[in-house]
């Protein structure tokens, strides 16, 4: 069957399991506040206005948090889907399973259906969150890994956005199709990723698992080499690939549980650490719950919709901010770009919870549809803000929101690769279901004291991203795996090299490019420095 070899084409397609991601972060953020939902799934009664009052909170919460539920299952099971089935195979039941549940969500008539739906494309979406990046680190060449992995977060804040602004344009339908017809038409970009999918090729990595050694030599020549088997790149990653499948049948089974010894135990805590903190950033309070934030900041006076549009800009901002991350981060290296975007987050976060403390006043009973609208400020510290809120979305969409996916591919060791990166997303989604559940709650019983926690959390990454994450951009594998090896000097034990002791190498490796152009390296000088080039890549 035709297969379609080009990279970029190859990563266009699978991150579209990227884009149902955020489609299901924004489905719920600008249906929340609208009429025709609230009185669908009203259980409160009616405000002061006569307007519904929809879902209580905790029940609010648990609709919302539903598909983050779901998708923590998914993203675990995905580990073994994918390693019995194949990448691309997992990713296409991921599509199938996110039609039917766009089907249930779209007809739903009471919550408990509603709920059902969202744990059912909850499942899709973390199959395929934890699937795309193992797919694509494992197909794309190593000088452009890093970049393509990152299009994954990319494709994530364009779903939100473009969700956002289908939920915007439905919201001034009549009665529930302001919330059916969205919730239908998400199904129709997870039928193109299925059906683009059959385009694309088995990952190599995956068909040499199963010894078809001819397919994932085919497969790298298409990708690779413009068709040519016996291109010495093809080759030798032939050869590469052949030795990590018999290292792995000589070491027997590799389960989940290799990732619990000793010697494995700080590159899984740092994998699972990096999406458990990219979750406590408060990054989703702001993705979920910003109607909330922006109601109280005063926005929503000519009612639900007012608040609507100034959410948008925060979308959009994640969205253009995540490119000079695309462009850049392998330059800036991991953790730099942590540390700085842990750094500005906190900063925003205490000028939120200051400006509130001082500022606001607490909301008065049923004077929101709400009760986690609990605050209310006005004037210009109302300003301050909303453009404290927008400079938090800039400060984690160029850092913490594209590293979080790049990075832990790039810890473990290729046997080890996909459950390694399936257990982190859905540490990932465990707490971004623990968040969606409980920021509603939070808000409403300690209001600002929620902006104070999430900052705390901020200033906790921050040392933990100095102490012990390892700068790993730029760097080939076997490099990454020197870091823990705990055995050489000046190492400690079961960590390996102090954190803040590793370097980006990019530097270096200018410096030896600008070098060889005035050719004056010396013959082995020469051929080390290509063998170099040629391993080494962005996400390598
Ligand atoms: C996070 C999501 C978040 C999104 C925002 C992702 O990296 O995992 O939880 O909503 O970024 O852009």
């Amino acid at each position: 069957m035709f297969k379609v070899g080009n990279i970029y084409f190859i990563a266009a397609v699978a991150v579209i399991g990227g884009a149902l991601f955020g489609f299901d972060i924004s489905s719920m953020s600008a249906i929340i506040s609208t009429q025709p939902y609230l009185c669908q799934f009203n259980q409160q009664g009616f405000n002061e206005k006569g307007e519904c009052r929809g879902p209580s909170d905790n029940v609010q919460g648990g609709i919302t948090a539903a598909m983050p539920g779901g998708s923590w299952l998914g993203a675990l099971v995905s580990g073994i889907a994918s390693d019995r089935l194949g990448r691309r195979t997992s990713i296409q039941i991921g599509s199938v399973i996110w039609i039917v549940g766009s089907i249930i969500v779209c007809a739903a008539v009471n919550v408990p259906m509603l709920a059902v739906g969202r744990i059912v494309n909850g499942f899709s979406v973390g199959i395929c969150s934890a699937q795309v990046p193992v797919y694509i680190s494992e197909i794309a060449p190593p000088s452009k890994r890093g970049r393509l992995v990152g299009f994954q977060q990319w494709a994530i804040t364009w779903g939100i956005l473009i969700m956002f602004f289908i939920c915007y344009g439905c919201s001034f339908l009549d009665g529930a199709a302001a919330f059916r017809v969205p919730w239908g038409l998400q199904a129709v970009p997870a039928v193109l990723l299925f059906m683009g999918l059959c385009i694309l090729p088995e990952s190599p990595r995956w068909l040499a698992k199963k010894d078809r050694w001819e397919e994932a030599k085919s497969v790298l020549a298409l990708v690779h080499s413009k068709g040519d088997p016996n291109s010495p790149w093809v080759i030798r990653e032939m050869e590469e690939i052949r030795e990590v499948v018999e290292f792995e049948r000589a070491n027997a089974d590799v389960s989940y549980f290799e990732l619990l010894t000793p010697k494995m135990l700080n590159r899984t805590s740092i994998g699972v650490f990096m999406q458990i903190w990219s979750q406590l950033t408060g990054m989703n309070v702001m993705m979920y719950y910003i109607t909330y934030v922006f109601t109280m900041a005063g926005l929503a006076e000519e009612g639900g919709a007012g608040v609507l549009l100034p959410s948008s800009i925060q979308f959009i901002i994640n969205v253009v901010m995540t490119v000079p991350a695309l462009l850049w981060m392998d330059r800036w290296g991991r953790r730099p770009t942590l540390l700085v975007g842990a750094f500005f987050m906190c900063l925003w976060l205490c000028v939120n919870a200051g400006l509130f403390a001082v500022y606001s006043r607490p909301a008065r009973q049923n004077e929101f549809t709400s009760t986690a609208v609990s605050m209310s400020i006005s004037g210009a510290p109302a300003k301050a803000v909303i453009a404290s809120t927008y400079l938090f979305v800039a400060s984690f969409a160029p850092t913490w929101g594209p590293v979080s996916w790049v990075y832990p591919p790039e810890l473990f060791p290729l046997r080890l690769r996909g459950k390694a990166v399936a257990l982190a997303t859905s540490a990932n989604w465990a707490f971004n279901f623990a968040l969606a559940y409980f920021v509603p709650v939070a808000f409403t019983n300690i209001s600002w004291g929620t902006y104070v926690i999430f900052a705390t959390f901020c200033a906790a990454m921050f040392l933990h991203v100095f102490f012990m994450f390892p700068e790993t951009a730029n760097k080939p594998l076997e490099e990454v795996d020197q870091i823990f090896d705990d055995t050489k000097p000046g190492a400690i034990k079961y960590i390996g090299t102090p954190a803040w002791k590793t370097r980006n190498t990019r530097l270096q490796v200018l410096k030896q490019e600008r070098r060889e152009t005035r050719n004056d390296l010396s013959s082995e000088e020469k051929i080390g420095y290509q063998e170099h080039k040629e391993t080494t890549g962005p996400g390598a």
